[in-house]
């Protein structure tokens, strides 16, 4: 089955200049959802991953449904001031501005393997501060799933040691 075709592109969404790739266009179709799990999941089987951490939003979807494909746990990382208790936060550099992701502090425990799932890894600024979390609560990465791979922004630069994997690249 060819994802890609499923994937639709949405030329200045949020902003001018930006093409979104918009996942909705696969994820409605019950053959490219399932496909879409058993591409980001088939690596990480047998790897005695403890927990997935999915990044806010689309990285819950996917996140959640990899962790029941290899029998994790799952651990959402969100958006400042959305957690109900307490919680650890990272700030990073965007091209303009600072943003920022936050963890439970009780949510990774020291020494469990966790697996970081996003959708799109693009300058890779994200993923970088969501490693960082569950580095900072003692986690031990094992590595990190993206569906989408954008090869021209090379977030992989800012994830260097780190074991990346993406289904697709663009
Ligand atoms: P970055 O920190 O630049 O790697 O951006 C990654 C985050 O932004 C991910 O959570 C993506 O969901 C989202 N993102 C960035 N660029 C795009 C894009 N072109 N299409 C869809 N989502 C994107």
């Amino acid at each position: 089955m060819d994802l890609k075709k499923h994937i639709r592109h949405v030329p200045d969404f949020p902003k001018a200049g930006i093409l979104f790739y918009d996942i909705t266009t696969l994820l409605r179709d019950p053959q490219g959802f399932r496909t879409t799990v058993d591409l980001l999941s088939t690596p990480y089987a047998g790897q005695d991953i403890d927990v997935v951490v999915g990044i806010e939003s689309r990285g819950f979807i996917l996140g959640g449904a990899v962790a029941q494909r290899i029998g994790a746990g799952f651990i959402p990382i969100r958006k400042p001031g959305k957690l109900p208790s307490r919680a650890l936060k990272e700030i990073y550099d965007l091209e303009y501005g600072k943003d920022a992701l936050e963890i439970h502090e009780d949510a990774v425990h020291p020494g469990q393997r966790v697996l970081i799932v996003d959708d799109v890894l693009a300058t890779g600024g994200t993923a970088a501060a969501a490693a960082q979390l569950v580095k900072r609560l003692g986690g031990e990465l094992h590595g990190l799933a993206f569906l989408i791979e954008l090869l021209a922004l090379n977030g992989k630069a800012r994830l260097t040691g780190e074991q990346v994997y993406s289904v697709l690249q663009y």
